[in-house]
C-alpha cells in the first residue's frame, strides 16, 4: 500500500513517562506504516526541557503559531518531588501554561463516547464539550482577612491620576475580602476561540455567567461575547446552521443535565474548573477525555486531558505489563492529522484520521479494552488487554478499513 503523503509538517511535542511510551507505540503501530508522517519534532520530555532551560517549550509554541497545528504528549509539571527525581535546575513552569499563554488560547475538552460505557446521566447521548476561560478571576485574585472595625474600599487610580473609590464593606466583626479582575482583551480572545471552534465542529455554543447578580463584572463577559458575535459571527453561524445562546449559569446547569449533549458549553474560569470535572466524571473516564487548545487566530494544539500516568510508568519500568488506555492520546493524533488534512486540502489524510478513530472505537465496542474501561463497560463479551495489545487490535481493524 502506498503511504499517504503530507505536505506541511505537524508540530509534534513529545512528553513524559507512560504517555511517552504510548506515543512511540502509536506512531510505530498505527501511523508510520500508513502515513508518510511529516512532523517538526520538539522533545518536551522533562530532561530535555531542563537541558534547554525550557527553551524547547517556547520554540514548540512558536512553531505551532507558524504551522497552525500541533499534537502534544502529556508532560510532567514539576513539583518539589520532581525537582529531586530529575535533578532539575529549576522548578520549570507547566508547559501547558506556557503554550497557552503564547497562543492566547482556550482549551476545549470533550469525551469519546463508546457503546458499553454509559454516562452517569443516560440521557447524555452526544459529547458535551467544555470550554474554560483560562485567565483571571479567582485564579489571579488578591485576598485579605479583615479585622473588626475596618472599612474595606475598592480604589482605582486612573492613568490621569484621578481616583475612584467605593466602599466594599464596613466590618463590625472580622471578615474577609477578595479582589478579582479580568481583561477585555482576554475575554475577547476567549469569545473568538469559542465561536471559531463552534464553527469548526458545527456545534451550538452556550455561554453562561451570573450577570443578574454581577451587573458589571459578569455582564461585561456577556456583552463582549454578544458584540463579537453580532459583528463577526452571526452570519457564519446562520449559514452553518448552528446557534449561539447566552443564559444564566443556573439555567445552563439545569439545561445541561436534561440535555442529550452535542454542544459546546463555554464557562468562566472557575465555572469551567468545576464543571469540566463534573462532566468528565459523569461521562465515565478521564482516559477518554480529549483536549484541544484553540487560539483566537485559529491555531490548534491537540492533546489528551489526562497526565503522564505515572503509576503505570513505574510498573512499566519494572518490566510489568500495563493496561494503559491510549484513546485520548490517539484522538489527539487523529484530531491533528484531520485538521492538517483540512488545511492542506489533503482528503486522504482526513479520511485516514476518521478511519483511525473508527477502528479504535470499534475495538472497544468489540469488547477489547484496557483495564480502566473493562471495569466500567457493560458489554458481555469483554476482555482486558495490555497497552500494546490494545493498539495492535486497533491496527488489525484499521488495516481492514483501509483495504
Ligand atoms: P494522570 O496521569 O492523569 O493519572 C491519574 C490516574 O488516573 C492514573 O494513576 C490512572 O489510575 C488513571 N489514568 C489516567 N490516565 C489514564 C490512562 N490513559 N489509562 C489508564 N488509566 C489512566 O495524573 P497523575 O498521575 O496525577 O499525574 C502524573 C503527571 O502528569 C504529573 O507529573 C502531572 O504534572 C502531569 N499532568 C500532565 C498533564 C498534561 O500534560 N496535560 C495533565 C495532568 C497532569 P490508576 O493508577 O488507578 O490506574
Ligand atoms: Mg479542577
Amino acid at each position: 500500500m502506498q503511504k499517504i503523503p503530507m505536505t506541511v509538517p505537524l508540530v509534534e511535542m513529545d512528553g513524559d513517562e507512560m504517555t511517552r511510551v504510548i506515543w512511540k507505540m502509536i506512531k510505530d503501530i498505527l501511523l508510520t506504516p500508513y502515513v508518510d508522517l511529516k512532523t517538526e519534532y520538539y522533545d518536551l520530555g522533562l530532561e530535555h526541557r531542563d537541558e534547554t532551560n525550557d527553551q524547547v517549550t517556547y520554540d514548540a509554541a512558536e512553531a505551532t503559531k507558524k504551522y497552525g497545528v500541533a499534537v502534544k504528549c502529556a508532560t510532567i509539571t514539576p513539583n518539589a518531588a520532581r525537582v529531586e527525581e530529575y535533578h532539575l535546575k529549576e522548578m520549570w513552569k507547566s508547559p501547558n501554561g506556557t503554550i497557552r499563554a503564547i497562543l492566547d488560547g482556550t482549551v476545549f475538552r470533550s469525551p469519546i463516547l463508546v457503546k458499553g460505557i454509559t454516562p452517569f446521566l443516560p440521557n447524555w447521548k452526544k459529547p458535551i464539550t467544555i470550554a474554560r476561560h483560562a485567565y483571571g478571576d479567582v485564579y489571579k485574585n488578591v485576598e485579605m482577612r479583615v479585622d473588626a472595625g475596618s472599612k474595606a474600599e475598592l480604589v482605582v487610580t486612573r492613568a490621569d491620576g484621578s481616583v475612584e473609590r467605593q466602599t466594599i464593606h464596613e466590618f463590625a466583626g472580622g471578615g474577609i475580602i477578595q479582589g478579582l479582575h479580568n481583561l477585555d482583551s482576554s475575554i475577547a480572545s476567549f469569545a473568538r476561540s469559542c465561536f471559531n471552534y463552534a464553527l469548526d465542529t458545527k456545534q451550538d455554543l452556550w455561554f453562561a455567567t451570573k450577570d443578574t447578580i454581577s451587573k458589571i463584572y459578569d455582564h461585561r463577559f456577556k456583552d463582549i461575547f454578544q458584540e463579537i458575535f453580532d459583528a463577526e459571527y452571526r452570519e457564519k453561524f446562520e449559514s452553518a446552521g448552528i446557534t449561539y445562546f447566552y443564559t444564566l449559569i443556573d439555567d445552563a446547569v439545569a439545561r445541561v443535565v436534561r440535555s442529550e449533549g452535542g454542544y459546546i458549553w463555554a464557562c468562566k474560569n472557575y465555572d469551567g474548573d468545576v464543571m469540566s470535572d463534573m462532566v468528565a466524571t459523569a461521562f465515565g473516564s478521564l482516559a477518554m477525555m480529549t483536549s484541544v487548545l484553540v487560539s483566537p487566530e485559529g491555531v490548534y494544539e491537540y492533546e489528551a486531558a489526562h497526565g503522564t500516568v505515572q503509576r503505570h510508568y513505574y510498573r512499566h519500568l519494572k518490566g510489568e505489563k500495563t493496561s494503559t488506555n491510549s484513546m485520548a492520546t490517539l484522538f489527539a493524533w487523529s484530531g491533528a492529522l484531520r485538521k492538517r488534512g483540512e488545511l492542506d486540502g489533503n482528503s486522504a489524510l482526513v479520511d485516514f484520521a476518521g478511519k483511525l478513530e473508527q477502528a479504535s472505537i470499534q475495538t472497544i465496542e468489540d469488547g477489547v479494552m484496557t483495564g480502566d474501561l473493562y471495569s466500567l463497560s457493560t458489554l458481555e463479551n469483554k476482555t482486558s488487554v495490555d497497552t500494546e495489545t490494545f493498539l495492535r487490535e486497533i491496527g488489525v481493524r484499521l488495516e481492514k478499513l483501509l483495504a
